[in-house]
């Protein structure tokens, strides 16, 4: 990875220098140049957040992401008119990553910012006033002149203002030393959103008074009075559960949640007569939404490998920034980042550990937690705004110095990172498709443990083409585990002809004979089964027997998918939906069918074949609210579920000791999709899911069901040669320019109107080539959907050499052309959407 950035464009902060680039949340790609009025010098700091004046109108806040002494060539700059923070939001290592981020993917600083800060901390697009609740104008010991009392009085009724607003107000110009003026003499605050979005957590709590909890007769008296009024005693007695009379009063302090107290059905109009009769009180504090847990278990004791991996990891941290550690499915990778989290820790410095998306309401995290308790913080996407702050912030007092988080964690605000770990690095849900930045998590990793100094361990049964190849060439370390933990062996995979056993009649609703007797085994012997199918590509829809027609959306160029739940098609792009028709709509005959294979059929196959079994399904469908994944996967890990069929979510992590038999529904399919990664991904995804079965003592069985038994790839994964796979595939990626040979970078052109989009990407097509780099630009094409949301859209395809300055010299190019582009009046509403590394 080429690192654009270099130490001298930093300066630390508050050295006499005259300007700074403030980053403003506006989509204009770069940093503004303002003046730093002699006054601020001392206030100024990198990450500090400040008010600028923005065009002519508009009033913004930023942040300061350089400071200088250059002036601006083109412009006079303005002054910054406040700095809001004295201690900076974001900090240097924050501002110098958002920095590399921007320009190693080709975004705006701006897009960058908005991504890396939690909604709750966002800056809004407009800076805006409103009155001090503190203040009282009648009491105020400052004079407020004729103006001042203007902006006072709008604010009466109105309860916040813009810039905008406030000059409207006194019909005049410059209104900021005025607002200044109100601000010095308390009346008024400035604000954005930063205040107004985070709202802490309150609980009511309850408590004995203090005459009460401090003397015994005194309960006891309460008690007596009590007795006959059973409700009230009731709330008593539960209080004195949790709070026991021994402890009194010492315990008393902190008292009870009010909602804990009454969960058993006790009133809260009992709970008012005994506040009102001086029993008990209620009280107010903010706490954290984040459960406070304390740690209940020691690290494992790591095997004689593991010890030795460990070992090996620390040894070549010494001399690599990166180490890749390649292990086996089940190998027991998680004791040994438990080990090397624990050390970096004991040192003082920060860890942080990156798991895919779905990953993290697994095994894992409930393992981490135990050993780490409430020192380590969990950064989830389906958080809320307000828990995202909390982590956030949590990371800023220290309270955190773990984070366990998906691929938005990078963007938290560490200051001494030691270490990265990244598990399962090879997924793909670590590269961010919309919107800016498109970043790959893990590569973005590398560049922000550099920035901290800090190491970065990768972990994978199936690396990346990427991580392999750079281990193989020495820039990354490379450890290997090659067994399972304890005695567990590594699963007996079967390959299924599904041609063969349809030819001898042994072929029952796609099932082949092999994967009938395997799961009828696990059955009999209360084993648990998975069933894998393909997500991509490979979704039902209906097609009319006679003419051929099939259902298409009306706005995008994709065939709508099929819904038997709800007898309804269905667009996965923009979710235009329609009734299942009952005859066909171009030649009106009635034989429909359904074709493809969706989970949704699968689950319903093996119910006719295996009427007495219970089975789950887990797809996007199933786990679409925020505890659906999570309640499969206690019912498959309590037993409650015999089957449980699912797409790429039942490859990741699993960790079930019941689970025997995996059946890989069609191995084909995961193959024979149309992209040059479709090798790696197969591979991948087969060793992922047949690495769920036999974890524990029993073998696990795999099921490979196939219609070309042939393929070399599958005699590959059933040996578990990754080696000589890599090898075999490494040869194609060369032959054919691809990475990691090759930096790619996909740009797609979009417009409403066909040709226009077209004539666009013709002239971007064009222009790229004349770019003087070492290059092969493709396309461009029609998407693979033509068109989205009513977005006609084109792509190209350009392959970089990686060697020297040529990424960035095109990229320097690439801005020309699209800007010059994006100037001409028929191109004005023409996006060019820029995907460095697309996967
Ligand atoms: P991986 O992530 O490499 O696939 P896991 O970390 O899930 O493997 O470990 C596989 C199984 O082995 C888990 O059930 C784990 O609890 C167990 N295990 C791994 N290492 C140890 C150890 N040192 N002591 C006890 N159990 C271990
Ligand atoms: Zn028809
Ligand atoms: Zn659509």
């Amino acid at each position: 990875m080429e690192s654009l950035f270099s130490d001298q464009d930093l300066y630390p902060s508050g050295s006499g220098n005259n300007f700074a680039d403030i980053i403003l949340p506006v989509p204009i790609p770069r940093m503004f140049t303002y003046s730093i009025p002699y006054s601020m010098q001392s206030e100024i700091n990198l990450g500090s957040r400040v008010i600028v004046q923005f065009g002519k109108k508009k009033v913004l806040t930023g942040i300061i992401g350089k400071v200088h002494n250059k002036p601006p060539q083109a412009y006079q700059a303005k002054p910054i008119l406040e700095v809001l923070d004295d201690k900076p939001s974001v900090n240097p290592l924050q501002i110098r990553f958002w920095v590399w981020m921007a320009e190693y993917y080709f975004c705006h600083i701006g897009e960058v910012m908005h991504a890396a800060l939690p909604t709750g901390l966002r800056l809004s697009s407009e800076s805006k006033v409103q009155l001090n609740p503190n203040f009282d104008r009648e009491e105020s010991k400052y004079p407020l002149d004729a103006r001042e009392i203007l902006i006072l009085d709008a604010l009466e009724n109105q309860p916040e203002l813009s810039y905008d607003d406030c000059e409207k107000v006194l019909s005049i110009k410059s209104i900021h030393p005025i607002l200044k003026s109100l601000v010095k003499k308390e009346a008024i605050l400035i604000f954005e959103k930063v205040q107004e979005k985070y709202t802490p957590k309150v609980e009511t709590r309850i408590r004995l008074t203090p005459e009460i909890a401090e003397s015994k007769n005194a309960l006891q008296e309460v008690f007596e009075a009590l007795s006959g009024k059973a409700k009230q005693e009731s709330i008593l007695l539960k209080y004195l559960r949790d709070v026991p009379i021994m402890k009194l009063p010492k315990a008393n302090t902190n008292g009870v949640d009010k909602a804990t107290l009454l969960e058993e059905g006790d009133s809260e109009s009992s709970l008012k007569t005994l506040i009102k009769n001086g029993i008990f009180e209620s009280f107010k504090v903010v706490v954290n939404r984040l459960a406070e847990e304390e740690p209940e278990s020691e690290p494992a004791v790591l095997s004689t490998s593991q010890q030795a991996a460990f070992e090996e990891i620390k040894h070549q941290f010494e001399s690599k920034q990166t180490v890749l550690l390649h292990g086996v499915t089940g190998s027991g990778k998680t004791e040994i980042y438990i080990q090397m989290i624990r050390e970096v820790l004991d040192s003082g410095s920060q860890v942080l550990l990156l798991l895919p998306e779905i990953a993290l309401t697994t095994q894992i995290v409930t393992r981490l937690k135990k050993v780490f308790g409430s020192q380590m913080g969990v950064y989830h996407s389906k958080y809320s705004d307000n828990e995202r702050v909390e982590v956030w912030n949590g990371v800023l007092s220290g309270r955190f110095s773990f984070v366990v988080g998906v691929r938005s964690s990078i963007f938290l605000p560490f200051d001494s990172l030691g270490l990265i770990i990244v598990d399962e690095e090879h997924e793909s849900s670590y590269k961010q498709f919309d919107p800016a930045p498109r970043f790959q998590a893990r590569d973005s990793a590398i560049m922000l443990a550099y920035f901290h100094q800090a190491r970065t361990l990768l972990g994978s049964a199936t690396p990346s083409f990427e991580s392999y190849f750079n281990a193989s060439q020495g820039k990354f370390g490379y450890v290997e585990l090659t067994h399972r933990f304890g005695d567990a062996t590594m699963p007996q995979f079967h390959l299924a002809d599904m041609a063969a056993d349809k030819r001898k009649n042994l072929l029952k609703l796609d099932t082949t004979r092999v994967l009938r007797e395997k799961i009828q085994d696990a059955l009999a012997k209360q084993e648990q089964v998975l069933i894998f199918q393909n997500r991509r590509g490979y979704s039902p829809y209906i097609q009319c027997e006679d003419c051929g027609w099939t259902g298409q959306c009306v706005q995008c160029d994709v065939s709508l998918t099929y819904h038997q739940f709800s007898e309804e098609l269905r667009c996965h792009y923009c979710g235009y939906k329609e009734k299942t028709p009952s005859s066909c709509p171009a030649c009106g005959s009635t034989q429909l069918t359904t074709m493809g294979m969706g989970t949704e059929r699968i689950e319903e196959s093996l119910s006719l074949l295996f009427p007495e079994a219970r089975i789950g399904r887990m797809d996007l469908d199933t786990t679409r609210n925020k505890h659906g994944y999570q309640r499969l996967l206690d019912e498959f890990g309590s037993g409650n579920l015999d089957i449980l069929v699912g797409t790429q979510m039942i490859t990741k992590g699993l960790d079930f000791g019941r689970v025997t038999v995996v059946g890989i529904w069609d191995g084909d399919r995961i193959l024979n999709f149309p992209d040059f990664r479709a090798g790696e991904r197969a591979y991948q995804q087969i060793t992922q899911v047949a690495g769920r079965a036999g974890r524990r003592e029993a073998q696990g069985q795999v099921i490979l069901q196939t219609r070309d038994p042939e393929t070399q790839m599958y005699a590959q994964v059933i040996k578990g040669d990754y080696f000589e796979f890599f090898n075999h595939e490494i040869h194609d990626r060369k032959k054919f320019y691809y990475p990691p040979f090759v930096k790619l970078v996909k740009i797609t052109t979009r417009h409403t109107d066909f040709k226009v989009a077209e004539k666009a990407a013709l002239n971007l097509h064009h222009g790229m080539a004349e770019i003087p780099v070492k290059k092969i630009v493709l396309g461009p094409e029609k998407g693979i959907i033509a068109r989205i949301k009513n977005q006609y859209q084109f792509e190209s395809l350009i392959k970089l050499d990686r060697s020297g300055n040529t990424p960035v010299i095109f990229k320097e190019h690439l801005w020309k052309i699209t800007e010059e582009l994006k100037s001409r009046p028929e191109f004005r509403s023409v996006r060019f959407v820029v995907d460095v590394d697309p996967s």
